[in-house]
């Protein structure tokens, strides 16, 4: 015991303030970092009221994530009104997990790992900590473009859904209020979610949604017969933010994680924290957290996002376009920014020009 307390008062301590899905996956990493104390501090009760999924691509960084999936796809779709699409992937299926689940494994191996949970920020000055990390998010800019979704978890009779194949975007919904697609995953021929996803600058209310996933539901899957079991919502900020609190290094979407133009973080925070830790084993030096995604990807998100913003109905038309031109695990790198200059040249060929010259005139300020 006593020989414990030394070894943890040896350790330089580091603090997160937040305890989301960055900071517990730091902290799930503890034993990665062997000379660091990790101090959690968290003045809110962070008790996750309603779970949700995490989708996204197998990667080599996700494999602390894969015995925790609930679901893997290799097959998916994008469809239109006019065109559909299935991609297949060998290397790099789609996978699901549930929120409570990732966090609940992450807090319980950082408990193991002698991580200290703080419920008041106010001790956080006491501590004299090396470091500290801000998870808190982001700061929201007036007038940003917003992926805004409900999804709905439902039981319908058996034979409903085609379980093998996800359902990543279908555009056969409701166009006027901006990109508006429908999410499906299937966990079962029976049970699957359903989301009504828009990228826009304005929230709609509830029904929006609501109706559009009814619709879908019977018009485009031909079921009528459903329960919903269990629902989920969310609003993710589209686009380049300025940290919380600019006297704090960030972490996770205060420090660049959310992708611009498809709102994905899960996997940008998983790559994110295992970069930090590779650079500082490495190196022996301090733990440096930094945006994940590569400087051309996120210029090209810039002019994706003026697109989509500006030019909303061009949306189908564009991700059937991306569909067409690539495979699966082409799809899935692209996504994952995982892309090379081959990779990338392909796309741009594939994207319909005049939009994008177009955007080019548009593109929003990125915040210092
Ligand atoms: C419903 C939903 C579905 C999603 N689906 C996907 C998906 O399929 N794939 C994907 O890649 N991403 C998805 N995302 C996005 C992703 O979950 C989030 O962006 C991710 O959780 C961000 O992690 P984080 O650590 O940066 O922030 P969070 O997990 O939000 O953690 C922030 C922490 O800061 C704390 N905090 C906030 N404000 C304050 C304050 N003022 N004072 C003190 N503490 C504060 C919070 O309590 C929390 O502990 C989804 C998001 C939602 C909401």
């Amino acid at each position: 015991m006593l020989i414990k307390k030394l070894d943890i008062r040896a350790k330089t301590p580091i603090a997160i303030i937040g305890d989301g899905c960055s900071a517990l996956s730091l902290a799930s990493k503890a034993a990665s970092l062997p000379n660091h104390s990790i101090n959690i501090f968290s003045s809110q009760n962070n008790e996750i009221k309603n779970d949700h999924v995490w989708g996204y691509w197998d990667m080599h960084w996700m494999n602390a994530v894969a015995p925790l999936t609930i679901k893997t796809w290799h097959k998916w779709i994008i469809q239109t009104s006019n065109s559909k699409t299935v991609m297949h992937s060998r290397h790099h299926p789609y996978k699901a997990v549930k929120r409570k689940n990732w966090m609940a494994h992450c807090k319980a191996i950082a408990q193991k790992h002698d991580v200290t949970f703080h419920t008041s920020l106010t001790k956080i000055d006491k501590l004299k900590c090396a470091q500290i990390f801000d998870s808190r998010p982001p700061k929201f800019r007036p007038g940003m473009m917003v992926q805004h979704f409900i999804g709905w978890e439902v039981q319908a009779p058996p034979g409903s859904f085609n379980q093998e194949t996800a359902i990543l975007m279908d555009f056969r919904c409701d166009q006027s209020r901006g990109v508006h697609f429908i999410y499906c995953l299937p966990f079962s021929d029976s049970k699957a979610l359903i989301e009504s996803t828009v990228f826009s600058t304005t929230i709609e209310p509830n029904s929006f949604y609501e109706a559009a996933i009814t619709n879908w539901l019977s018009d485009c899957a031909g079921i009528q017969n459903f329960k919903v079991i269990k629902t989920e919502q969310g609003a993710i900020p589209l686009g380049f933010m300025e940290r919380h609190d600019l006297k704090f290094n960030g972490i996770g979407s205060n420090c660049g994680a959310i992708r611009p133009s498809s709102g994905y973080a899960f996997s940008f925070i998983q790559k994110q924290i295992s970069n930090a830790i590779l650079q500082s084993s490495s190196t022996k030096k301090r733990l440096i957290f930094v945006n994940p995604h590569k400087k051309i990807d996120l210029l090209m998100d810039r002019i994706f996002l003026s697109v989509l913003r500006n030019q909303p109905k061009m949306a189908p038309k564009i991700f059937g376009c991306l569909a067409n031109c690539l495979t699966g695990d082409e799809f899935a790198n692209f996504l994952s920014g995982e892309a090379g200059i081959k990779l990338r040249l392909k796309i741009i060929a594939a994207m319909p020009l005049w939009p994008f010259v177009q955007a080019l005139f548009k593109l929003e300020e990125i915040p210092k």
